[in-house]
C-alpha cells in the first residue's frame, strides 16, 4: 500500500512531498512523492498517556472550580454506580478514545471496567490499578487483596499484567506508599496535581488534612514538598510518571529531571479544577519527557484530542511560557509515547505507531490543524 497524503505531521512538525509504502500496516519506505497527493494529512496516532475511561458518565455532571469539593461531589456518584453502568461507560470512552485518533492509554482503574472496553474497540494500552489506603487504615492487607483481586481480573481480560498503582500522596499512606514504589518501573501515580497537596505534606494542613482527620489520622508536617516527599519512598525513577505535576517549584523541577520521571500533562482537567498550571516549558526544557493525557470526561470534558492540544498551548501562553503548535502535536504523539516508554512512535521504517489521516482540507500548519481538528475529521488508516 502507498499513501499520499498532501502533507504529514512528523513529531509536530508540518510537512509535505512525501510518499508512504506499507507493508502489513508498518511503514517500510519514505520517497518523494510520484503521484497526485489525497486529501488528508498523515500522523501517527495519538497516545492518551493518562486516562480514566470509566468516569465518562460524569462527563457535564460534576461541577468544576476546586479540585476537593469536586472530589467530594464525585465519590458519592461513584458510589451509586452499578459494575454494568460502569463497564458501559468505559466502553463508550473507549469508543471515543478511538474516533479522537488515540492508539494507546495509560488508564488508571479504580474498579474493573476498562480492559474489557480497551478489547472491545481494539484500544492498546496500559492499565494501572490504583491503590487508595485512606478510608482503610486499620486493615490495609485486606485492601490491597482486594486491590489485587481486581488487577488479576484486568490482566486476564487484558492479557497484559496490570500492576498496583498508588493513587496519590494524600490518598495513600506512607508504608503502602514506600512499597508500592519498590515495585519496577513504569508506575504512575498523581502528584502536585491542586495546591493542596503540599499543604499537606509540607505543613500537615488544608483541606486534605481534615480529610485525614475525619479518617481517624492525624496529618503529619513533613517539611518537604510533594515530589520531594515522592523522591524520600523511592517513587522517582526512571520510567515512572507523575501525572499533572502543576503545583512544583524549580528545584522540584530539578529533581524530576535528575531522577528520570515523565509527566502526564492534562490541561483541560487542571483548568477545570482550579489547579495551577503545570509549568511545561521548563519540564522540556530540562528534558522531562511529557505525554498529553485526557484525563477523565468528568473533569476534561469530551474525549477530544483537538480540544486537549487547544487547551495545552492556550495554558501555556497564559503563563507566558509559550509552547509551540509543533511541540505540542509531538507531545500528544512522539514525545508522548517515549515519554511512557513506547519506543518509536513517528512516521519513519521501525515505527510501531498506527497510523491516522486527518482530513481537513486548505491547512497548511500544525496550529492551523490543531485550531481546526475535531474527532469528526480523524479516519483510520491502520491499527
Ligand atoms: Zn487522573
Amino acid at each position: 500500500m502507498i499513501l499520499r497524503p498532501y502533507a504529514f505531521i512528523s513529531n509536530g512538525e508540518f510537512q509535505m512531498g512525501a510518499e508512504f509504502v506499507l507493508d502489513e500496516g508498518r511503514i517500510v519506505e519514505v520517497r518523494p512523492q510520484s503521484g497526485l497527493p489525497d486529501d488528508y494529512i498523515l500522523s501517527p496516532a495519538f497516545v492518551n498517556v493518562h486516562s480514566h475511561l470509566e468516569y465518562r458518565g460524569m462527563q457535564g455532571m460534576l461541577e468544576g472550580g476546586d479540585f476537593v469539593e469536586w472530589i467530594r461531589r464525585l465519590i458519592p456518584v461513584k458510589a451509586a454506580q452499578s459494575a454494568e453502568e460502569v463497564a458501559a461507560d468505559c466502553l463508550v470512552a473507549a469508543h471515543e478514545n478511538r474516533a479522537t485518533g488515540v492508539g494507546w492509554i495509560g488508564e488508571h482503574s479504580d474498579r474493573v471496567g476498562a480492559a474489557a472496553a480497551m478489547n472491545a474497540v481494539g484500544l492498546r494500552g496500559r492499565i494501572f490499578q490504583e491503590v487508595i489506603t485512606a478510608g482503610s487504615m486499620n486493615d490495609i492487607d485486606s485492601k490491597l487483596d482486594f486491590v489485587r483481586g481486581k488487577a488479576a481480573h484486568q490482566t486476564a481480560i487484558l492479557g497484559d499484567e496490570v500492576s498496583l498503582n498508588p493513587h496519590a500522596t494524600y490518598s495513600v499512606d506512607e508504608g503502602t506508599l514506600r512499597s508500592l514504589s519498590e515495585k519496577a518501573a513504569p508506575l504512575s501515580i498523581h502528584a502536585a496535581e491542586s495546591l493542596y497537596e503540599n499543604q499537606l505534606i509540607r505543613h500537615g494542613a488544608g483541606p486534605y488534612a481534615e480529610l485525614e482527620r475525619s479518617l481517624g489520622l492525624e496529618p503529619i508536617a513533613l517539611g518537604m514538598s510533594v515530589i520531594e516527599y515522592l523522591d524520600q519512598v523511592g517513587f522517582l525513577k526512571p520510567g515512572n510518571q507523575l501525572v499533572h505535576a502543576c503545583d512544583v517549584s524549580s528545584s522540584d523541577l530539578d529533581l524530576m529531571a535528575e531522577r528520570g520521571v515523565s509527566v502526564a500533562h492534562c490541561p483541560r482537567s487542571n483548568d477545570y479544577l482550579g489547579c495551577p498550571v503545570a509549568p511545561v516549558l521548563e519540564m522540556v526544557r530540562r528534558g522531562i519527557p511529557v505525554g498529553l493525557g485526557l484525563d477523565s470526561a468528568a473533569s476534561s470534558g469530551p474525549v477530544d484530542f483537538f480540544a486537549e492540544m487547544r487547551s495545552a498551548v492556550d495554558a501555556s501562553l497564559r503563563i507566558g511560557k509559550a509552547l509551540s503548535p509543533e511541540q505540542v502535536w509531538g507531545m500528544a504523539t512522539t514525545g508522548g509515547a517515549a515519554s511512557i516508554g513506547l519506543g518509536r512512535w513517528d512516521l519513519w521504517p521501525g515505527s510501531r505507531a498506527p497510523l491516522i489521516a486527518v482530513e481537513v482540507p486548505n491547512v497548511f500548519s500544525t496550529e492551523e490543524l490543531i485550531e481546526r481538528g475535531s474527532p469528526g475529521v480523524v479516519r483510520w488508516i491502520t491499527g
